[in-house]
């Protein structure tokens, strides 16, 4: 493949219809061009630019080359790499490719679904026009199968908790299943004081009967850090209203946004874990040893935190520490504490912050099967890196951290069903019009946003009663988000949800 190279740039003084060097180049283009040499011939003599390259060629080049055209200039700065045979032209050992092949070309060098840099290592071995290496990034990226199939997301920078002012201000709870038997976990984000209490089932009523029976002793926190379910059901969400309370809840199918929550759950479960091969050893011993044993970084234990003072254990202790006493500096230090664990999370984390504006077209992580898959997004939710998006297959409208979202440059639909639905809107339901941009026109053309149905249908609607109808929408979707319906199973609604009125 060298050889047209080495010939084009160590030519002998001959002329270019020498036979032997003709011979050379023909046997290399052969090979080159396979079997399909006549369709490109075709296209390259048919081709405006590459006429005149071969003319150039052929007759010479012009020594000034601020006459030519765009196109032809850049092959003006590549000429003496070029060679003509049998109306194909070759750049060193790569055949260059007319305008009117270079979509067949692009599906063929990405027929393997290979990702945009080994796309242009096999353009690099074999085809050739200028600007290849641009038309291989556009369309690699805008592969539906590849963005499907694309790996998770880079993590996000760490969004520190709010340090609370107060032991037992700020909670995170969450259920830990461990052998078939459910565990509320509770950890206070001041004290970092850890309760785990085994629960009846995962009913909203048994966590509600074991948050009041920690409440009993505690003291009702402020603000819950809750995982969506069951915190964010209906009898749970009363039950806040009831003792004053607010539950904060993270972005479904994305537990990290309630990081505390998840560290406490960890470490019930490696006690949980570590009980089951020791007999002598129980939760409750557990949890003691944890409570009275000091935090890094604090010189002070959960218990001493929390209720200033040291638990008595089994471990010999002398009186007066004991006694109760006020902790220091409490808030300063905690504050040090989570900026060093910021510190260290972000160095692996993405520097760049993720944003998306309602009426983007996205990508969205299925939890379940990783496929990305894709939708609109539809407003930006109050909790931190929260949006929701309405799946342009099923018209599903779902809540989604940013870590399982990503741009949709390419705008397709897929054909792959979404099958985890929070909240099912009937398609005729949903056909809102959303605009990427607006003119300033009154009167605009609308592309039809529900994908699923007729791409080229476009309608004729006021900007004023689109914006009335995202508004009106968008409240509703609010609402029921804050309503939630009455009959669930674990990832199905099975209430028919009330109309839009649009
Ligand atoms: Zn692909």
């Amino acid at each position: 493949m060298h050889i047209a190279d080495a010939l084009s740039r160590d030519y002998l003084p001959c002329e270019p219809n020498d036979e032997v060097l003709m011979n050379q180049v023909h046997s290399v283009s052969s090979v080159v061009a396979n079997n399909v040499e006549n369709e490109y011939a075709v296209s390259t003599i048919s081709d405006e630019t590459l006429k005149q390259v071969i003319n150039f060629y052929n007759t010479g080049w012009p020594k000034n080359p601020n006459l030519l055209s765009d196109n032809i200039k850049k092959y003006y700065k590549i000429r003496n790499e070029l060679t003509v045979e049998n109306n194909l032209i070759y750049y060193r050992d790569r055949l260059v490719i007319p305008d009117n092949l270079k979509t067949a070309i692009l599906i063929q060098l990405h027929s393997g679904h290979q990702g945009i840099v080994k796309c242009k290592a096999l353009a690099k071995n074999t085809v050739y026009w200028p600007g290849i290496n641009l038309d291989i990034e556009s369309f690699v990226s805008k592969c539906l199968v590849c963005a499907e199939f694309a790996p998770s997301q880079q993590k996000q920078k760490m969004i520190p908790l709010d340090i609370p002012d107060l032991p037992y201000e700020q909670v995170a709870v969450d259920i830990l299943e461990f052998k078939g038997q459910f565990y509320l976990v509770v950890i206070d984000s001041y004290s970092k004081w850890l309760d785990a209490i085994q629960l009846k089932n995962k009913t909203s009523q048994s966590v509600i009967d074991v948050l009041q029976f920690l409440f009993s002793i505690h003291g009702i926190p402020r603000v819950v850090l809750a995982d969506n379910n069951p915190f964010k059901s209906h009898v749970c969400t009363e039950f806040a209203k009831k003792l004053n309370f607010t539950i904060v809840s993270c972005s479904p199918h994305y537990h990290q946004s309630n990081g505390l929550a998840e560290r406490a759950v960890s470490i019930v479960k490696s006690f949980l874990k570590k009980c089951l091969r020791d007999p002598k050893a129980s939760l409750q011993t557990c949890l003691l040893q944890y409570r009275i044993t000091p935090l890094a970084g604090l010189d002070a234990s959960p218990a001493q935190l929390l209720m200033s003072r040291q638990l008595r254990s089994t471990i010999p202790v002398h009186v007066t520490k004991l006694k109760p006493s006020i902790i220091p500096n409490v808030k300063a230090n905690l504050i040090k504490r989570s900026q060093i664990s910021k510190d260290q999370y972000d160095k692996s984390a993405n520097r760049k912050e993720i944003e998306f504006s309602p009426s983007d077209y996205v990508f969205m992580q299925n939890p379940l099967t990783h496929i990305w898959e894709p939708g609109i997004i539809m407003e930006k939710c109050t909790e931190p890196r929260s949006y929701l998006v309405k799946h342009t297959g099923t018209s599903n409208i779902v809540r989604r951290n940013v870590k399982h979202l990503k741009h949709n440059k390419s705008q397709l639909k897929s054909p792959v069903p979404y099958c985890t639905p929070v909240f099912m809107l009937p398609a005729s339901e949903t056909n809102v019009p959303i605009l990427n941009e607006i003119p300033n026109d009154n009167d605009i053309e609308i592309p039809h946003n529900d994908l699923d149905q007729d791409l080229n249908q476009n309608v004729q609607i006021n900007v004023n009663e689109i914006d009335l109808n995202l508004q009106r929408w968008r409240d509703q979707i609010r609402n029921r988000l804050e309503r939630p319906p009455e009959v669930r199973t674990r990832t199905r609604v099975v209430k028919k949800p009330n109309r839009l009125n649009l």
